[in-house]
């Protein structure tokens, strides 16, 4: 567990999350690690809590701003925490690692995507940026 302990009721107050047992318990999870999640992950610690349940808790931080989803190009969707201020706007992603050693991704919170000029005519949604290597973990 985390030596500087920060409250999970806090952290889902802050993002007008009611918090229910199942979404402390998930939160208290995506917190104990330093990579992102995938809901399976999620699901083995969190032994006998139900993969719906879970999927709920995730959609709505989701919905709430306090997670956001990456496709890592690995084939399952992972999440990850959000910063304190993240809005989830294009301005607020950030580049993600993926480790192809021990196949988790990183948050690069320090790491903005850059804003690009599209061709006319062209919307942005969403975008996705996944740096492929070796982890400070697995790089020893
Ligand atoms: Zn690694
Ligand atoms: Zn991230």
């Amino acid at each position: 567990m985390n030596s500087q302990k920060i409250e999970p009721a806090k952290i889902l107050l802050a993002k007008n999350i009611k918090p229910t047992p199942i979404r402390l318990k998930v939160l208290e999870t995506l917190l104990s690690q330093t990579h992102a999640m995938r809901l399976y992950d999620i699901e083995n610690i969190l032994d006998g809590v139900e993969r719906t349940s879970i999927f709920r808790a995730i959609k709505n931080f989701e919905k709430n701003n306090l997670v956001h989803e990456i496709d890592d190009g690995s084939g399952a969707t992972k999440f990850a925490l959000c910063e304190d201020r993240c809005e989830c706007n294009l301005e607020d992603l950030h580049v993600h690692f993926f480790c192809k050693i021990c196949e988790q991704t990183f948050c690069l919170q320090q790491l903005q995507i850059p804003s690009m000029e599209l061709p006319p005519e062209f919307v942005v949604e969403s975008a996705n940026f996944v740096i492929k290597g070796i982890c400070a973990n697995c790089n020893t």
